[in-house]
């Protein structure tokens, strides 16, 4: 298979101790099959001990009991106990593998981090993302029909988003023109004409009439009731969403949109979910997506302390942690909010 790899994927480093929001909080930690077996030849107190807390939910996958908000074998010190006294074979499947990712696509697989942890949140947003290329001895299976072109389109996407000299809401508004007529091919069944598309796009580079948009505050302030309709994992993302829109209200929001944190963040996303569109045919609905993220970091940014880069974290928790608020989202973004509306939230 051929293995596509972000450059900064083997220069992570899980924070243990030292990480500020441990992976280990907030949900159930499901337990793989082989991992769960392996609990139960278990000897002695740890036996016991991992057995008291495993539970089987309505839809038979195995999960530890949370203690309070937490895994159980959370110490004081924010470590694995697992880990400690049993080593790497301890932990099952989720925890040995998270914060990374893999998607296959035909004989293509897609590694990456989850922009959820803050140490992969740090990488994304403090470099440029270069991707790497490489094999492996999987076979993959047939290519998906439009994974080509898919592919060759997000390239001229990310493209665009590091046009020089633009700014980042043009950089952004061209990305969405560009992957809303991506759409229309795709909707056709023209799907052949889009590298002929590829290439007007990087020939010229669209602008837009600000003045010609809708009210950005509302588009703003209909996307965060959006993402306070979703299901909330951290109850601090609540808080800052409602304090978003108080901010936004008042009219007294400053927001701080680093052109190359906002480059950076929606390069990551269209990384991770552009090619889904080779499933669904939705690609655009993936390239908002990223902007609401990117538009909502920049907003809400400046009511913490920790800036853009803990909002873009949150973000992704909130979103990318939970299939159903993610479904949610693209539904959203596919039925209910207009590219216009898109557009002016981009209009950073
Ligand atoms: S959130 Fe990231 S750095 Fe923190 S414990 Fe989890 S994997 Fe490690």
């Amino acid at each position: 298979m051929t293995v596509h790899t972000p450059s900064y994927y083997n220069r992570f480093r899980c924070l243990a101790g030292e990480c500020p929001h441990t992976c280990c909080r907030g949900w159930e930690v499901p337990i793989d099959r082989e991992t769960a077996q392996y609990y139960k030849t278990l000897e002695g107190t740890m036996g016991e001990q991992v057995r008291g807390v495993l539970a089987v939910d309505g839809e038979g996958e195995t999960a530890f009991l949370l203690r309070g908000d937490a895994c159980p074998f959370l110490t004081g010190e924010k470590l694995c106990e697992l880990q400690i006294r049993l080593g790497e074979r301890g932990i099952g499947e989720i925890c040995r593998s998270h914060p990374r990712f893999f998607y296959d696509y035909g004989s293509l697989r897609e590694t990456g981090l989850c922009g959820s942890c803050p140490e992969v949140a740090r990488l994304i947003l403090e470099g440029d993302m270069v991707l790497e290329e490489g094999q492996d001895d999987r076979a993959g299976e047939e290519d998906p029909s439009l994974l080509e072109v898919l592919l060759a389109a997000r390239e001229t996407a990310m493209d665009i988003l590091e046009t020089p000299e633009a700014t980042l809401g043009q950089r952004l508004q061209a990305m969405l023109l560009f992957a809303n007529e991506v759409q229309v091919l795709l909707d056709n069944g023209q799907s052949a004409d889009v590298p002929r598309l590829c290439g007007i796009y990087e020939e010229e580079f669209p602008l837009l009439d600000p003045a010609a948009l809708p009210d950005r505050r509302e588009a703003l302030e209909g996307c965060l009731e959006a993402l306070e309709g979703l299901e909330i994992l951290e109850p601090q993302w609540k808080e800052l969403l409602k304090r978003g829109r108080v901010f936004l209200r008042s009219g007294e929001m400053a927001e701080n949109p680093c052109i190359d944190w906002g480059r950076r963040a929606e390069i990551y996303f269209l990384y991770r979910h552009w090619l889904r569109g080779v499933w669904d045919g939705d690609v655009l609905s993936w390239a908002e997506f990223g902007v609401l993220g990117v538009a909502v970091s920049a907003l809400l940014g400046p009511l913490l302390e920790e800036g853009f880069p803990e909002v873009f974290r949150l973000f992704c928790l909130e979103t990318e942690h939970n299939q159903e608020n993610l479904n949610a989202l693209q539904d959203k973004l596919w039925r209910e909010i207009r590219l216009a509306e898109m557009l002016a939230l981009a209009d950073l």
